[in-house]
């Protein structure tokens, strides 16, 4: 099947990647010069280890990607609020947990996709997806471009989405209430003491740091704020960063410094509304386009390759109709991305309560937790509509 994909992210190169492997002929089109690489870093939790894995990525992901051994869980003086084994995660999934840069999650992406002689195709933005009387989708770029493929899948992310527009009638994201500030940071010698993940809580107020290596850490600061205050304008943002968060324990400060003043960006942070129909005619939605929860579900990108494996069982599974293999995509897909959406929005409101009283109960009951039992909840989570093809539980 002629397959044309709309948006080279995460989300439009690993279902191409995916699509290409079974047979398909997939094409990229995405509106940057290049590749994009925004965004600092993610984490890629088992059930994308899973993914990977399929994908044939996990050995390049392993060579550039930390492999975490713990969350941790503090507050802003460094008194631990609990946290989970990552390693435990990892074992009863079946699959490593991997941090990386966005930018060497991409590069990997896209090395694969050229190995795959998948090609795809920068500077065209698609402006508009209408139907041809055939009730054919084709889509429109603002360089006068046309495509008319078989299956038209909008993969253009949460901010936007033309082909989210045309499924669904609205494409309108949903501030959250927060904002995040990002970077990455490297140091000359260690920032960290270990590859881990430290999540720093205070009151309206979080920091996230991330190691890919103990020299290389990516993070995300955040702080509740009206949607009115939350763009970013001429300020010092490294100047404004060290003012909230330079006194926090820990290497938050340290941090902060070794990031490049230049490569800090402040995010006004939004969701999507969760869609109960991904597809129309012969579109269909992936990635954040279709389902693109807060960053405190920790699983955005996870998802997007998650649609990638479901994607090519459902077209082989449907054999001739399109129609029924995008139906049970979507079947499939809907409910656990609907779900991790709620949860990210549930967490987010805890960990942007402003009010001190609410912030010493969470935290009482976050150090109260036992950690087994969370980590176990993750997988069964995480793990949902996988089992079947291959996630591998050790124990
Ligand atoms: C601060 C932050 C931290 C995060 N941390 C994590 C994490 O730790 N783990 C995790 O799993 N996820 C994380 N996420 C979420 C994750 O980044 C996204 O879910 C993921 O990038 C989605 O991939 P995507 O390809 O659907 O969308 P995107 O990455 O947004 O890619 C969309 C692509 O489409 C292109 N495009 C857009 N419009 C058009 C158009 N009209 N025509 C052509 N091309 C177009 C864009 O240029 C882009 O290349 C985080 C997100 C944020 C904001």
């Amino acid at each position: 099947m002629d397959i044309g994909i709309v948006g080279g992210g995460i989300a439009g190169l690993s279902v191409a990647l995916a699509l290409s492997q079974r047979g398909h002929r997939p094409r990229v089109y995405e509106r940057g010069a290049g590749p994009t690489t925004m965004g600092a870093g993610v984490t890629l939790w088992p059930n994308a280890g899973l993914v990977l894995d399929e994908l044939g990525l996990l050995p390049d992901i392993a060579a550039v990607g930390g492999r975490p051994m713990a969350m941790r869980r503090l507050d802003p003086a460094g008194n631990a609020l609990g946290g989970i084994d990552i390693t435990l995660l990892d074992r009863l999934m079946g699959y490593p947990t991997h941090t990386i840069l966005r930018r060497d999650l991409l590069a990997v992406l896209l090395d694969h996709v050229a190995q795959a002689g998948i090609e795809v195709v920068y500077g065209h933005r698609a402006v508009a997806i209408d139907l041809d009387d055939a009730g054919r989708a084709v889509a429109r770029f603002d360089n006068g471009a046309a495509i008319r493929p078989d299956l038209l899948i909008g993969a253009d992310g949460r901010m936007g989405s033309v082909a989210r527009q045309f499924v669904a009638g609205e494409n309108a994201p949903v501030y959250q209430g927060f904002v995040n500030w990002i970077g990455v940071a490297s140091g000359a010698g260690a920032l960290v003491d270990d590859v881990a993940i430290q999540d720093y809580w205070g009151i309206g107020e979080r920091f996230g740091c991330v190691a890919v290596r103990p020299d290389l850490v990516y993070w995300a600061a955040a702080e509740a704020r009206p949607l009115s205050a939350a763009q970013q304008g001429d300020t010092d943002l490294r100047a404004e960063l060290l003012d909230r968060f330079g006194s926090w324990a820990g290497p938050v400060s340290r941090i902060i410094q070794a990031t490049p003043a230049q490569a800090l960006r402040l995010i006004a942070v939004h969701d999507l509304e969760p869609l109960p129909v991904w597809s129309r005619a012969n579109v269909l939605l992936v990635g954040d386009a279709a389902h693109a929860p807060l960053p405190t579900s920790g699983q955005g990108a996870c998802q997007a390759l998650e649609d990638a494996w479901h994607l090519g069982r459902c077209l082989d599974e449907a054999g001739a109709s399109l129609e029924a293999a995008l139906q049970r995509f979507t079947r499939i897909r809907a409910p656990k991305t609907a779900q991790l959406t709620q949860q990210a929005r549930g967490f987010a409101q805890g960990l942007f309560a402003t009010d001190p009283e609410v912030c010493r109960i969470r935290n009482q009951q976050a150090l109260a937790a036992d950690p087994v039992q969370h980590v176990r909840a993750m997988a069964a989570g995480w793990g949902q509509g996988l089992e079947a093809g291959g996630a591998r539980p050790q124990g």
